[in-house]
């Protein structure tokens, strides 16, 4: 007999294997999960291969088998794929090729180091390493193999320890693979008939192959999708989801299930997870929906069918105008996807539309997950841009009262974020022609900023944006129903007519020396600001920045400072409130030219705090050089004396 190969499993799996082999409080169910799915992709890519290639055709149906052994403790998990060869075997079951797996690793080791609760293993078969979650049920694992391109077979070894052999198995091997595992002590309810019935039915309902267990086949493999909507319960849709998503524990937040005949005839059910992976910081979504044929699988991860911003849904879609052999190479070029898409991408809009109409509660969970993802789709989906415009939300100064202030609680403030631009526009000003935002990073400095003065005294709404992809959106929109989209700190800003005489009365002019002042302040920023001069959009604070015609607002400008190399901010108008306490006193001040410097050093200082108001950070040397002059000529003022 011919000596067994010895190799060793790159450091990545040696580790994943250390923590797998030791996952005492992990569900070991998933394991057979993982293999059975496995066999199922083999047994899928067999069949492409021998609709495409005669030489392979033959009668036996494809199918899994398991094989319990009591007497000798091993579960086998049987497929008639494609099988491995040699090479495969060293590739495929010793290295990683995936590219999603790696934030998986990082968590799971890391957590294992900690010795926490750690992360949820059964998303394994999504990272490309569930074949390994057989180390959960087996102290060894054998793979004996032979790929169909082969006449004889191999047998993969390894107890999980970090090596692995491989020996030529002969001619007797049939076809496909035959995983054994030789459970674990404590494990022999994975022998018991009862038990591995329950576990296939729990989690393989789905696989499109039949599952045999002495003799009798354990699933339905029922295409739910062309059904007749009303049939289908929502106990099969949970199930359906559960297989497609390896989510054990989680429902669709919702599905749509669609039926068409004309003028392209297909079925479809998408599914919308509750929860998003990617605030869990697992990188990019990394999967594509399921293309069917005539109910038979051509392409598991699809990528075509959905636009990039609707990647997080999950689903089939079969069409009878597909033929059965086409390979993912002209797969791609085939002119039924784009039409397909097409009618997908409108459909998922429209049903989002009604379930924010229909159900609001679900619609700010749905907002939450995966409201950032959907907003990309203004700037990638020209057609849909508004259908996508109307289903963003938004905070706005609406409903939080004249002191404006938000919920503290993260649940409360997240359902604050409510507010539509349909709405916003239904409670516009008359003559309002433009949809006024401000941008920023905190929420509650938002509520705080200068600019809102004159929108509050006016009583125009301002939508919140505290996410930079809001405002990339909005400035990608420019005009919804015909309104302007504006940042309140441009100088573009318009004030609708009806709301001027509100504030016109109380008006006074400037204080005498005005002018003086913004001539001083003017020579103190003239190589920072593009200009200085008099407000009328401030009613309590004493300054702020407004960008000039035409440039983007200052939060656009902030994040595009720090993500592109040498993008400068532009230089902004600096406007003075001639009616803030502070300004008025420095005009009386005007008259006596020994004030000049200290008149020139309170500009300085207002510009500082208008940037930190901005979230801009000023010049810190000079900032905390120039305070402490502040308290030095302040200090010198009071008395030593208690009166
Ligand atoms: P994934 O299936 O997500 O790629 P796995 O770790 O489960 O990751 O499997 C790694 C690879 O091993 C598979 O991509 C496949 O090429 C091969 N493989 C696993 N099980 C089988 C099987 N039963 N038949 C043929 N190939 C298999």
């Amino acid at each position: 007999m011919a000596e067994p190969q010895e190799f060793t499993f790159q450091t990545e799996i040696k580790q994943l294997l250390h923590i797998l082999s030791h996952s005492l409080y992990q569900n070991p169910e998933i394991a057979l999960r993982e293999l059975i799915s496995n066999a199922s992709d083999s047994l899928h890519k067999l069949r492409h291969i021998q609709l495409s290639e005669d030489q392979h055709r033959d009668d036996t149906p494809l199918e899994i088998t398991l094989v319990p052994n009591s007497e000798a403790k091993i579960l086998v998990i049987r497929d008639n794929g494609i099988g491995l060869t040699h090479d495969e075997l060293v590739q495929n079951l010793g290295t990683i090729a995936h590219s999603g797996s790696k934030e998986f690793f990082q968590s799971i080791v890391e957590s294992g180091r900690s010795g926490s609760a750690g992360p949820d293993l059964s998303l394994i078969g999504q990272f490309g390493v569930g074949f390994y979650s057989a180390f959960m049920l087996a102290e060894k694992v054998e793979v004996v193999t032979r790929s169909y391109r082969e006449t004889t077979g191999w047998r993969w070894e390894s107890d999980g320890s970090g090596r692995f052999t491989i020996t030529p198995a002969g001619d007797t091997v049939p076809r496909g693979a035959e995983v054994r595992l030789h459970l674990k002590d404590k494990l022999d309810e994975f022998l018991d008939a009862f038990r591995l019935k329950h576990i296939v039915r729990k989690y393989s309902t789905f696989v499109p192959f039949p599952i045999l267990l002495e003799g009798a086949i354990l699933n339905e493999q029922k295409p739910i999708w062309v059904e007749p909507k009303s049939q289908v319960t929502d106990e099969q849709h949970t199930g359906f989801y559960q297989w497609l998503t390896h989510r054990s524990d989680e429902k669709p937040l919702w599905h749509l299930h669609l039926s068409s005949d004309s003028p392209i005839q297909f079925h479809s059910i998408l599914y919308c997870p509750t929860t998003n992976f990617e605030l869990m910081g697992f990188g990019e979504i990394q999967h594509g929906v399921n293309l069917c044929a005539k109910r038979i699988l051509v392409q598991d991860d699809c990528r075509d069918l959905l636009p990039e911003y609707l990647r997080f849904l999950y689903g089939v879609v079969d069409s009878a105008d597909l033929p059965l052999n086409v390979s993912r190479e002209t797969l791609q070029d085939h002119r039924l996807l784009p039409k397909l898409k097409k009618v997908l991408t409108r459909k998922v809009l429209d049903h989002l539309a009604s379930v924010a109409e229909d159900q609001p509660e679900m619609f700010v969970t749905f907002t939450k997950q995966f409201g950032a993802i959907l907003r990309t789709g203004i700037g990638q989906d020209f057609e849909n841009r508004e259908r996508i415009a109307k289903l963003m939300r938004f905070h706005s100064t609406n409903g939080l009262g004249s002191d404006l202030v938000l919920p503290a609680s993260v649940e409360e403030r997240a359902a604050k974020r409510s507010v539509s631009l349909d709405e916003y526009i239904k409670r516009a000003a008359v003559g309002q022609q433009q949809i006024y935002y401000l941008a920023g990073s905190d929420l509650d400095a938002m509520t705080r900023h200068p600019h809102l003065e004159a929108f509050r005294k006016r009583n125009l709404e301002v939508l919140f944006l505290d996410d930079p992809v809001d405002e990339f959106a909005l400035t990608q929109l420019r005009t919804y129903e015909e309104k302007e989209l504006i940042s309140i700190d441009s100088s573009d800003v318009k004030f609708p007519e009806s709301t001027n005489p509100v504030i016109e009365p109380e008006r006074k002019s400037a204080p005498k020396h005005f002018t003086r002042v913004i001539e001083l302040f003017r020579g103190a920023l003239d190589a920072k600001v593009a200009d200085v001069r008099e407000s009328d959009r401030l009613t309590d604070s004493p300054c702020c920045l407004v960008n000039s015609q035409g440039t983007m607002s200052s939060q656009l400008q902030k994040v595009l400072s720090n993500t592109m190399k040498g993008f400068e901010i532009s230089k902004r108008v600096f406007e003075v409130n001639p009616h803030a306490p502070l300004v008025e006193r420095l005009c009386d001040l005007a008259v006596n030219t020994d004030n000049d410097d200290f008149i020139r050093d309170c500009g300085q200082q207002l510009y500082t705090n208008a940037l930190l108001l901005d979230g801009l950070i000023p010049d810190a040397e000079e900032t905390t050089r120039r305070s402490l002059r502040f308290m030095e000529e302040l200090s010198r003022s009071k008395s030593a004396i208690a009166t």
